[in-house]
């Protein structure tokens, strides 16, 4: 056996996801200053085409950090102590979203979700909010995409619930697992604040986010007395680039600027959707398939809020999620997602987000089929061919 693995990685993790290599050229730049003229072209150049992504044309605040940084840059910015956020529980990143507001000083409502594997109940979102006659709730937060259970939620409907409740509160949202790979429409959705980040759907690096803000998230940042300053939108605001407290991270947009032009003008944006919904239903036809021998599940058990760009594997009563990951790792080179939270060794998750076409997946799925048929995990074979037939159609409903 050779000491490293042959072949390249697999890598079907739901983020960080593969860079392309023409990414990872661009991002491989001599530094440049900041400042440069040419620069700050390419530079305004990407906070629009970032724009074109969310579908807004408000404001952009941009961030040296992981996606933490900007959920982070989002409470400190909009609210002051004390505030409370009413917190639909989607999973691990609703959870942790709001410890992080907990631990800044604001107080959580958290819509209780009893079964994850549905998911959280829009009358239960709206019920909250009619009960809150004093308006005491200052934010809606919510995960557009669950990384962790691989299940969507329909922004939209949120924003209906408001709507229908008269309700003032913001409206935020964590895009991280969805911009780039499934539609956000900031402005048409009247989405008061989005967070976004590098590593997932833009297919760069980790250690870049941004937060596009309305108008009306700005009017509520001017009376926010949370201390900040690194994070600061109004201290940004004074900096020529409108973002980035400190050195801008100049070779980041180099790689942005692939990113956005593979995904905005080689591909577009409308077929990005389409081949993130294809490949990820193909993922779950193959998952359906194997279910049939009391063998392993989807996560999600409600068809509208299946993600595109996720999916959680259940694993049957008494087998573990990490030895299918551990036997894919080891034995094929393949790398999946372990389970967050409560859902840890009960799921794996197969990210089929960001740079990746039929062949990868299917790899992917024949992978997980071996390691089930290694592991000894009950299922019916040939989930592999239920993909391979949906995709050879190239999707579609039929058949
Ligand atoms: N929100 C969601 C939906 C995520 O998937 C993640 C990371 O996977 C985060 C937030 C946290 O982002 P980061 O790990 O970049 O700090």
């Amino acid at each position: 056996m050779p000491r490293s693995p042959r072949g390249r990685l697999f890598f079907a993790n739901p983020g960080p996801t593969n860079i392309p290599d023409s990414i990872l050229h661009a991002v491989a730049h001599h530094a440049v200053d900041f400042h440069d003229p040419a620069f700050m072209k390419m530079y305004d150049d990407c906070v629009a085409g970032i724009k074109r992504v969310l579908k807004t044309k408000q404001y952009m605040f941009m961030y040296t950090g992981s996606g933490h940084a900007a959920w982070e840059a989002a409470l400190v910015n909009l609210f002051s102590s004390g505030d409370t956020l009413l917190i639909p529980e989607t999973g691990n990143f609703s959870e942790s979203w709001g410890r992080m507001a907990k631990n800044l000083g604001l107080s959580v409502q958290t819509v209780a979700t009893p079964d994850w594997r549905r998911g959280v109940e829009m009358s239960a979102v709206k019920a909250a909010l009619s009960e809150d006659k004093q308006h005491t709730i200052k934010a809606v937060c919510v995960v557009h995409n669950e990384t962790s259970t691989g299940m969507y939620l329909p922004v939209d409907q949120i924003r209906a619930a408001l709507d229908a409740t008269k309700h003032p509160a913001l409206l935020l949202v964590d895009t991280i697992s969805s911009l780039g790979s499934l539609d956000f429409r900031m402005d048409e959705w009247g989405v008061d604040c989005v967070v976004g980040a590098s590593q997932k759907g833009l297919m760069l690096p980790t250690g870049m986010s941004f937060t596009g803000v309305s108008e009306k998230a700005m009017d509520a940042h001017a009376s926010s007395t949370l201390p900040k300053h690194y994070l600061s939108w109004t201290v940004m605001q004074g900096r020529k680039q409108q973002s980035f407290v400190g050195t801008v991270p100049v070779n980041f947009f180099f790689g942005l600027k692939e990113s956005l032009r593979l995904l905005l003008d080689d591909e577009g944006l409308d077929e990005v959707f389409a081949r993130h919904a294809r490949l990820g239903e193909a993922v779950r036809r193959c998952v359906r398939h194997w279910s049939g021998n009391n063998g392993p599940q989807v996560y999600c058990s409600n068809p509208a809020r299946e993600s595109n760009s996720v999916t959680a594997v259940l694993m049957p009563e008494g087998h573990s999620a990490e030895a299918i990951r551990k036997t894919t790792k080891e034995k094929f080179n393949v790398s999946l997602g372990g389970g967050l939270s409560k859902l840890n060794g009960q799921v794996f998750r197969i990210g089929h987000m960001g740079d990746l076409n039929e062949p990868m997946v299917l790899g992917t799925l024949a992978s997980v089929e071996m390691a089930l048929r290694v592991n000894g995990v009950p299922h019916a074979a040939g989930g592999v061919n239920a993909a391979i037939e949906y995709l050879a159609r190239g999707g579609g409903e039929a058949g």
